[in-house]
């Protein structure tokens, strides 16, 4: 088999440290909190429950760097191009 033209593929990794797998990213839903009574003062009571509607679930756009690498626990906005070999950096 021939060597010669292997495809590159363009992997997106930390812009810190290049780490390309492992991220967290911020996101918002809709939940719904189940309440079982009210207290005298009008408030809630939680029954401890809640329901989460997963088709909310979106990129919090409040958040200026809204993805976190777990590799140098660093958030950053956009993942950068990780070009080359993926190195394997001791800091
Ligand atoms: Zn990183």
């Amino acid at each position: 088999m021939p060597h010669k033209s292997r495809h590159k593929s363009k992997t997106y990794g930390c812009p810190h440290c290049g780490s390309t797998e492992g991220f967290a990213e911020a996101n918002l839903m809709e939940a719904t909190a189940y309440v079982s009574t009210f207290d005298g003062h009008g408030q809630p009571n939680y029954a401890g429950e809640s329901d989460i509607d997963w088709d909310s679930q979106r990129l919090d756009p409040s958040k200026e760097k809204p993805y976190q690498c777990e590799a140098c626990v660093k958030s950053f906005s956009k993942p950068s191009l990780v070009t080359g070999r993926q190195r394997k950096k001791a800091a």
